[in-house]
């Protein structure tokens, strides 16, 4: 017979190590599938300073490292694979991975959301170096330099408000004309002294010297033009992606596929809890991603304790 899990947690990160950490602790012998590439988005960066704790900082891969060797301390079992569909419609739910059924009394979903790249010429290259998806991780790293941030909806904005604390100028790229951002987000930004605006403009290729990035050529897609601009930080707000595509129809989901909470950090099932950015579009930092997974652990303890 199959045996029947405590806890199965779906998805590495902050989030799913946390929810690991506090559910071996509480001996409910969790099982962690944390996919074929685990620790979610902190692998691509290269220093995290703003997770409490580190007061040199700390490598994204060296710090999920850590977070997974203190969860598997307490008992955490980790497998790398991905989970390909789950059934929740009965009780214990179901977790196909490989081919192979895993049956469990309660699911904590930390799958995250992967930020929208480019992939412009170089990009691979620059990530994490002078290109970034994350002005609050990396906005400090840019002090007295110029920076540009791609987008033109309200994360653009956020995003290039936020690095004029830093910056000395700061150039929004947008490929068009018109603005998704609210209009007060948009006010805020174009009426910024140190902030510069450039329509009809899409970036092509990053460039490099030595030192890092140095700027991209950008493409007007009006008429394939090429213009180059120079940065030595760059930052792509053009929006997330969730990983929920394996949860369809499963738990309820917003339009945009971020799982919505119905009680604390349960889903629309009972006995199903989901943390970190695969339900957050506000603050995704890796900070409240751990908390949130505290918080999903500790409801799925006392959920099973109630039933
Ligand atoms: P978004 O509203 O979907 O905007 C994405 C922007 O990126 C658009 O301007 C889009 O251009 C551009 N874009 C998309 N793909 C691109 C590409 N390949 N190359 C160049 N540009 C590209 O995403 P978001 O700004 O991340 O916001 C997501 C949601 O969160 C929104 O509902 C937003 O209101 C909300 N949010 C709210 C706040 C706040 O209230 N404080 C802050 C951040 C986000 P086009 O317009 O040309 O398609």
């Amino acid at each position: 017979m199959t045996a029947v899990h405590n806890v199965i947690i779906i998805g590495s990160g902050p989030a799913g190590y946390t929810a690991g950490l506090y559910t071996a602790r509480g001996m409910l012998e969790p099982l962690m599938f944390a996919g074929y590439a685990s620790g979610g988005q902190l692998m691509l960066t290269s220093d995290i300073e703003n997770f409490p704790g580190y007061p040199e900082g700390i490598a994204g891969p060296e710090m999920m490292a850590e977070l997974r060797q203190q969860a598997e301390r307490f008992g955490l079992t980790v497998e790398d694979k991905n989970v390909e569909k789950v059934d929740f419609s009965s009780r214990p739910f179901k977790v196909t991975v490989e081919g192979e059924e895993h049956l469990a009394k309660a699911i904590i979903i930390t799958t995250g959301a992967d930020a929208i790249w480019l992939n412009a010429e170089g990009e691979r290259e620059q990530k994490g170096k002078g290109v970034s998806t994350c002005a609050t991780c990396d906005g400090f790293f840019f002090r007295d330099q110029e920076v540009i941030v791609v987008g033109g909806g309200d994360s653009a904005m956020e995003e290039a408000h936020f690095l004029t604390r830093f910056a000395s100028k700061v150039t929004v790229v947008h490929r068009r004309e018109y603005f998704r951002a609210s209009q007060t987000m948009y006010d805020r930004v174009a009426n910024h002294p140190k902030i510069e605006i450039v329509l009809h403009r899409q970036v092509k290729r990053w460039l490099s010297d030595e030192s890092g990035l140095s700027g991209a050529i950008l493409e007007d897609p009006r008429d394939g033009s090429e213009h180059e601009i120079s940065c030595t930080g760059a930052f792509i707000a053009i929006g997330h992606t969730p990983n929920t595509p394996f949860l369809e129809g499963q738990v309820k989901t917003d339009e945009s596929g971020y799982i919505i909470h119905s009680e604390h950090t349960m889903t629309s099932v009972p006995g199903i809890f989901a943390a970190g950015d695969v339900v957050d579009t506000r603050y995704r930092q890796a900070i409240t991603a751990a908390g949130m997974g505290c918080q999903a652990a500790m409801d799925a303890e006392k959920w099973l304790e109630e039933n």
